[in-house]
C-alpha cells in the first residue's frame, strides 16, 4: 500500500485516561552504560520496587526479550546496533502511549541513537539514566564472561574494548555503581520519580 494511504485514526481513549486509571504518569527510563555497569541489575530492582511498593504498571525491555524476538535478526555491527536501538525506541514509545513506565537496559553506546529515541517522545517523558562504572571494575565483575571473551578475540566490536561508548553529556540522572549499592541507586531513581510527580509517595 502507498504510505500516503495510511491515515492515522484519532483514538478515543487518551493517554490521560490511561494514566488516570493507572494512578501514575507514563515514562521511559532509559538506562545506558557499559556492559557489566549494572543496568540490568538496577532495572530489575527498580521494576520490583515500582510494582510492589508503588503499584505501578511497568515493563522492562532488555536483551533477553528483545534480542531473542523482535531483533533476533540483528547483529552487533554499528548499523545493526543503531537499528536495534531504533526499534527499541519505537516499542518503548508504544508502551509509553499505553501508559506504562517503561524501563530499558541496553548499552546503547551511541549518543545520536539515544537522542533519536528522546526525539520520539514528549519533553520530560524520556529519562536518560547513566549507569556508570569504570571499565576496569566492569571487567572485574564480568557477569557474563563477555570481557574475557572480547579480550581473547572471541567477540568483535565489543563496547569499551573494540567499539566506542559515548557517555551522555546531560543525563537526567547518573548512578555510580562503583560508589553506591544497588538499593541506593534504585532509591535515587525513585526519589526523582517522586520529585517529578511520576509516582506518588506511599504513606
Ligand atoms: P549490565 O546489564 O550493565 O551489563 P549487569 O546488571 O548484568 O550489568 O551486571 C552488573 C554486575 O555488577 C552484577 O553481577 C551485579 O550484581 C554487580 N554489581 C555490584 N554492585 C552493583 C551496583 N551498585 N549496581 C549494579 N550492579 C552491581
Amino acid at each position: 500500500m502507498n504510505p500516503k494511504e495510511i491515515h492515522p485514526h484519532q483514538h478515543t481513549v487518551t493517554l490521560q485516561d490511561r494514566s488516570t486509571i493507572k494512578g501514575h504518569l507514563p515514562l521511559v527510563v532509559w538506562m545506558t552504560g557499559l556492559s557489566g555497569s549494572g543496568k540490568s541489575t538496577i532495572a530489575n530492582a527498580l521494576e520490583y520496587q515500582l510494582v510492589n511498593t508503588y503499584r505501578s504498571h511497568t515493563y522492562l525491555l532488555d536483551g533477553d526479550n528483545i534480542r531473542s524476538g523482535l531483533n533476533a535478526g540483528l547483529g552487533f555491527s554499528e548499523k545493526d546496533r543503531r537499528e536495534n536501538i531504533r526499534r527499541i525506541g519505537e516499542v518503548a514509545k508504544l508502551m509509553y502511549n499505553a501508559g506504562l513506565i517503561v524501563i530499558t537496559a541496553f548499552i546503547s553506546p551511541f549518543k545520536s541513537d539515544r537522542e533519536s529515541v528522546r526525539a520520539l517522545l514528549p519533553t520530560d517523558a524520556f529519562w536518560e539514566i547513566f549507569v556508570s562504572c569504570p571499565i576496569e571494575m566492569c571487567m572485574q565483575r564480568d557477569p557474563k564472561g563477555l570481557y574475557r571473551k572480547a579480550i581473547n578475540g572471541g567477540i568483535s566490536e565489543f563496547t569499551g574494548i573494540t567499539s566506542p561508548y559515548e557517555p551522555p553529556d546531560m543525563p537526567e540522572l547518573q548512578v555510580e555503581t562503583d560508589k553506591y549499592s544497588v538499593d541506593e541507586c534504585v532509591d535515587m531513581i525513585i526519589a526523582l520519580m517522586i520529585e517529578k510527580n511520576i509516582i506518588t509517595k506511599v504513606e
